[in-house]
Parts: C-alpha cells; sequence; structure tokens
C-alpha cells in the first residue's frame, strides 16, 4: 500500500491479490483491532470469520481482541481466542445486557446467581485473584488461550427507553471491581450517560481503560483526557463525521466489526482487515505520517493491554 490508499486492501470486494504484502512495512510496524465481535455467529460464519483473520495478517493487522458482550458470548469469545494465535478475548456483560444478570442478582448464594457460581468464579479460575500469573504473562500465547486480556464491554448506555439507570451502574460497579480484583484493563461502553459514567469511574482510581468508540461531544472528550488515563477508542465512525479527535498518544484504533465500516468500504460487513482504513484518514486528518499513526496506535494499544505473546 505504497500510496497509504484504503482502495488497496486486501477485500472481499477489491480485486488486489491476496497474498502479497500490501505494504513495506518495519516489523514492528504491524496494527491492533482494540475492539471487534469477529467470534459472535449472529453476524460471522466460522468461514467468514477465518477469512477475516487471513485478510486482517494481510493488511498488517496482527492482534485482534474480540470483545464479549454477556456472559455466554464472552466464552464463545474465549473459545475463538483459543484457536487462534494473536487472537484475544475480553469478559464483559454490555449495559444493555444488564436485565439478563440483575434478574439473578438477588441475596446471594439462593437462586442460581451468575455472581454465585457462574460468571465471576469462572473467571476467576482462569484468572487468579489479584494477579495474572507472572507465568501467564511470559508463556507465549498462553493469554490468549487462558485468561482474558481485559474487562468488556461494560458501562452506561441511556440511549434506549426504558433502561434501568440503577441496575446498569450496579453491574458497572461490579464489572469494574472485577477489572481491579484482576489487574485488568477495562473497554467501556458509554453512549448518553457520561455525567454518570465520571461519577463511577472516580470510585475506581486504580482502572485503566478505553473509552471504546467514542461519539460524544469535544466538551466530554476534554473532560475524560482531563481526569483520567483512559485513551480514545477511534474508528470507522470517525471517518464519516465530525467527532473530536484525541492526541495521538491516546488513541487506540478499533473496528468495532461488524459495525461501523469505515470509508470507503461503507455498506459493507466491516472486519479487522479495515483497521488501515482508519489509520489512513488518521494520518491525513492529523497530518502526521501513516508511519507514526500506526506506531503511536499499537504502542498505545501494547501499553494498555499488556500483551504476553509474540506476534506471528
Ligand atoms: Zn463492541
Amino acid at each position: 500500500m505504497p500510496d497509504g490508499s484504503c482502495q488497496s486492501l486486501s477485500s472481499p470486494t477489491s480485486q488486489s491479490s491476496v497474498g502479497d504484502p500490501l505494504r513495506d512495512c518495519h516489523p514492528s510496524c504491524f496494527m491492533i483491532d482494540t475492539h471487534c465481535h469477529l467470534h459472535d455467529r449472529e453476524f460471522f460464519t466460522a468461514e467468514q470469520a477465518e477469512a477475516m483473520i487471513e485478510r486482517a495478517h494481510k493488511n498488517n493487522v496482527k492482534r485482534i481482541i474480540c470483545i464479549g458482550t454477556s456472559h455466554e458470548d464472552s466464552l464463545k469469545a474465549a473459545e475463538f481466542a483459543k484457536e487462534h494465535n494473536n487472537v484475544y478475548w475480553t469478559y464483559g456483560i454490555h449495559p444493555e445486557e444488564t436485565a439478563s444478570v440483575m434478574l439473578y442478582s438477588g441475596p446471594r448464594p439462593s437462586g442460581p446467581s451468575p455472581w454465585a457460581d457462574g460468571a465471576i468464579p469462572s473467571l476467576r479460575s482462569r484468572v487468579p485473584r489479584g494477579e495474572r500469573a507472572a507465568a501467564l504473562r511470559n508463556a507465549p500465547n498462553i493469554a490468549s488461550t487462558e485468561a482474558p486480556i481485559a474487562i468488556g464491554e461494560v458501562g452506561l448506555d441511556y440511549h434506549h427507553d426504558g433502561y434501568d439507570r440503577e441496575a446498569q451502574i450496579k453491574l458497572f460497579e461490579q464489572m469494574l471491581q472485577l477489572a481491579v480484583d484482576n489487574d485488568l484493563p477495562v473497554s467501556f461502553h458509554v453512549r448518553e450517560a457520561f455525567e454518570d459514567f465520571f461519577g463511577v469511574v472516580a470510585n475506581f482510581p486504580k482502572v485503566r481503560g478505553v473509552v471504546h468508540s467514542f461519539s460524544d461531544s469535544k466538551k466530554k472528550l476534554k473532560r475524560i483526557l482531563e481526569t483520567t488515563d483512559f485513551y480514545i477508542g477511534v474508528n470507522g465512525l470517525a471517518t464519516y463525521s465530525t467527532l473530536p479527535l484525541p492526541p495521538l498518544e491516546r488513541i487506540l484504533l478499533e473496528t468495532d466489526a461488524p459495525f461501523l465500516t469505515p470509508t470507503p468500504f461503507r455498506g459493507i460487513i466491516n472486519e479487522p482487515a479495515y483497521v488501515p482504513c482508519i489509520a489512513d484518514w488518521l494520518s491525513k486528518k492529523m497530518d502526521v505520517s501513516l508511519e507514526t499513526i500506526e506506531k503511536e496506535t499499537t504502542r498505545n494499544a501494547e501499553k494498555l493491554f499488556n500483551f504476553s505473546d509474540t506476534v506471528l
């Protein structure tokens, strides 16, 4: 991709020759899709997912983080990560899934509470409480097969009528405690709920993370940047909107595939291979070289997620 153009990407719709290196790049200069749902069979067949991983590699996207949105979905992400090198999973219950969880959140141990004998204990058996064991950190690929790399996506979403504010906050707090207990970063989902978000995270000063798919005002962005150390997840949405952008040292690249396909591929299903489109767009928008965008955003992601394996 010598001209930095997105058009030459290997994609189901492009004519570029699959198998050819798309760019002459330093080995360390690869990209990471820090947020996608490739493991979700509601959106992708197993065959599609395989092909997408292959295309991602050809397009220099070498690490892929599959984000869990419910207990069951997180375990599916874990299975998918186990089957693929350099694919990772996160454990999270999306705020829109709050109702399903809170049904079981009665006093412990009565009832089939996932808090008592489901979600949390099974996670804790994977990740020793209070530590991600040094052995896990150092062994090649074990992080992608055994432990979640983060907690997420978790947060607050007041977009749809009928949401239960109290319940969402309670679940969010439990998820943040889980992150603290396991020393894991967090992928935040926040929509139309930043006031409460700031209130909740203020009580968890040890939490580090990324505000995935930020889509709010300049003022809110400024407040995140000034009052927290959180990164901001930038995806295809930025390429066709007028969202405010954080400085490069706070940006993580993500696709949120299958959603939010960046230009020039809008209208077809999103996939990790399109991360370079976002990098390319940022490079032009920020007037910074593509290589710098790649290196900086990859470094940011490596710092936050603390990958322990080598890129294959
Ligand atoms: Zn997502």
